[in-house]
């Protein structure tokens, strides 16, 4: 064989074996939170992560992937299409990418600003459809990420309830990664907070609002907060970068 084969031969097991711990972790902090498995979806992370290696998770049940860049969805594409594949863009989405990014994603994670908000709608008027959303709320007040202020949450509904083109099925954050995980918690407790808020107001018929929230690093303390879609890269598919600065959503959007 091949190094490439014997490598790849290799990797399949790995993620195999990874995406089973993961369901593993899931199933375990539901139980220990007392709720329920089918409350909680697994979305893969793939940024940087090449098709191949994507068709080994989807070929072994997954069906739902997020990208962060535009022209990883585009490039991937063509390798993947002969599988059924949900897409959702869970990167910083910039406006000149709205067209494109359209072609791909049932869902656009990272609503966070009334200008995307008006480019999307704009788009999807043109195309007479609608798509999902979920805003984007930065809980960790960190600069290096994006979203909008948990104190804006509601006039920012307010300003983009009246797209009808836009379906607000949840809210997405990165919340506070650490080391210790008890600083990791109070991000993840403030987007159910931020949730519950909404549903105080009668003036948006919102109801049953998704959390995305929960990467490898948190996943568990995110179901505990109330997590109902986990977004999965490193513990399946390994290391992507050497740097501190993972973290930084300006590097890697
Ligand atoms: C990369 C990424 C993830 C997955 O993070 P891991 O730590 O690799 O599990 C989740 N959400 C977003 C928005 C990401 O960019």
């Amino acid at each position: 064989m091949s190094h490439y084969a014997v490598n790849f031969a290799c990797m399949k097991e790995k993620i195999i074996s990874n995406l089973r711990q993961v369901h593993q972790r899931i199933e375990d902090a539901c139980k220990m939170s007392g709720r329920q498995r089918s409350d909680v979806t697994l979305l893969l992370a793939v940024k940087t992560v090449t098709p191949d290696l994507i068709r080994i998770a989807i070929e072994a049940g997954e069906n739902l992937i997020g990208e962060n860049k535009v022209q990883e969805f585009s490039a991937k594409h063509a390798a993947l299409k002969d599988l059924t594949i949900e897409r959702h863009f869970i990167g910083h989405l910039q406006t000149n990418k709205v067209k494109e990014v359209l072609k791909y994603v049932t869902c656009i994670q990272s609503l966070d600003r009334l200008g995307l908000a008006q480019e999307l709608d704009r788009q999807l008027q043109k195309e007479n459809r609608s798509i999902d959303v979920f805003i984007q709320i930065n809980t960790s007040f960190e600069e290096s990420k994006f979203g909008i202020t948990p104190d804006q949450i509601l006039p920012f509904i307010e300003q983009i309830k009246k797209y009808e083109t836009l379906k607000i099925k949840g809210l997405m954050t990165i919340g506070l990664l650490d080391v210790e995980k008890e600083k990791m918690r109070p991000s993840l407790t403030l987007l159910r907070e931020i949730r519950d808020l909404i549903y105080t107001q009668k003036n948006n018929n919102l109801k049953d609002l998704k959390l995305s929230m929960g990467m490898s690093q948190d996943l568990e303390l995110a179901i505990e907060e109330g997590s109902n879609m986990v977004r999965i890269g490193t513990s399946i598919f390994g290391n992507r970068f050497l740097g501190k600065e993972i973290w930084n959503e300006n590097l890697i959007s």
